[in-house]
């Protein structure tokens, strides 16, 4: 057995222990063989449209069509605070997934998530150090916070349940009460790039009595999805102006590039 599948089957069998297994596929619901990788049948996980080859080299976000470009619309703008950014897979083709993880309750779906988090990392780190820059060194995990009243209506923040079992599998340091939204910023999908940075704006801080606990290191954000940038750019503003080193981040879903010769 190859080292990576013997990781895979070890940290498997731990979180079993946490979630049970999933007998329907995350995306369209079809009864499937647990043995199928993140809980997916083969059908979706063969329409998805994967992170695999061309991705925008500042915020990992798919690229589509064949132009030569290496970043998307939005990195090309600009004012992008962060190091590097991650994604697994674009959002139109996970909508399902993402919506029974937030909203329908399915908290579980999270030990999914995060294993294709780890691979996409496992795959940046090797398959791409060739080409890449290399996968930068993290010191420190942290979730993008929610806002608590909004969590604990909730019962749970997605992105602190992906990034915990992320942390486990990478066995990196972990802190989800480090920063925090310290208002409440509503549903953004119906803003504009331009007012959803006004609207996240100082929007989240250290928590009191942790101001400086990242100082001089390099931290990676978690988060279900990445649209304009806006939530984590405001996170990185606030992260780096209390003394860390770098911020990058990785998130399930990523919005589909606006730019280039579009295919769909
Ligand atoms: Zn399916
Ligand atoms: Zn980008």
């Amino acid at each position: 057995m190859k080292p990576k599948e013997f990781v895979k089957k070890t940290v498997r069998g731990a979180l079993d222990l946490l979630y049970p297994p999933s007998l329907y596929c995350m995306a369209c619901g079809n009864l499937i063989d647990i043995s199928r990788p993140y809980a997916l049948c083969d059908a979706c996980r063969e329409r998805f449209g994967w992170a695999n080859d061309r991705t925008c080299a500042k915020c990992g976000k798919p690229l589509r069509g064949d132009d030569p470009r290496t970043l998307c619309v939005d990195c090309a703008d600009g004012g992008r605070l962060f190091e590097r950014g991650y994604s697994c897979v674009e959002y139109a083709d996970c909508r399902a997934v993402i919506h029974g993880f937030k909203y329908g309750g399915r908290a579980y779906y999270g030990e999914y998530i995060a294993l294709a988090m780890y691979d996409r990392l496992l795959y940046e780190t090797f398959a791409r150090a060739e080409t890449a820059a290399g996968f930068p060194a993290i010191d420190l995990l942290l979730p993008v916070p929610m806002y608590k009243k909004k969590e604990k209506k909730r019962g749970y923040n997605q992105a602190d349940i992906m990034g915990g079992l992320l942390a486990e599998l990478l066995a990196l340091p972990y802190d989800n009460k480090l920063l925090e939204r310290v208002r409440d910023t509503g549903v953004m999908s119906s803003l504009s790039a331009e007012e959803r940075g006004a609207n996240v704006k100082n929007a989240f801080a250290p928590a009191r009595g942790r101001e400086g606990a990242a100082r001089g290191l390099r931290v990676m954000l978690v988060d279900d999805i990445f649209t304009t940038g806006s939530t984590i750019n405001a996170c990185a503003e606030t992260l780096l102006s209390d003394g860390a080193a770098s911020v990058s981040f990785i998130v399930f879903a990523a919005g589909a590039d606006v730019g280039g010769l579009m295919t769909a």
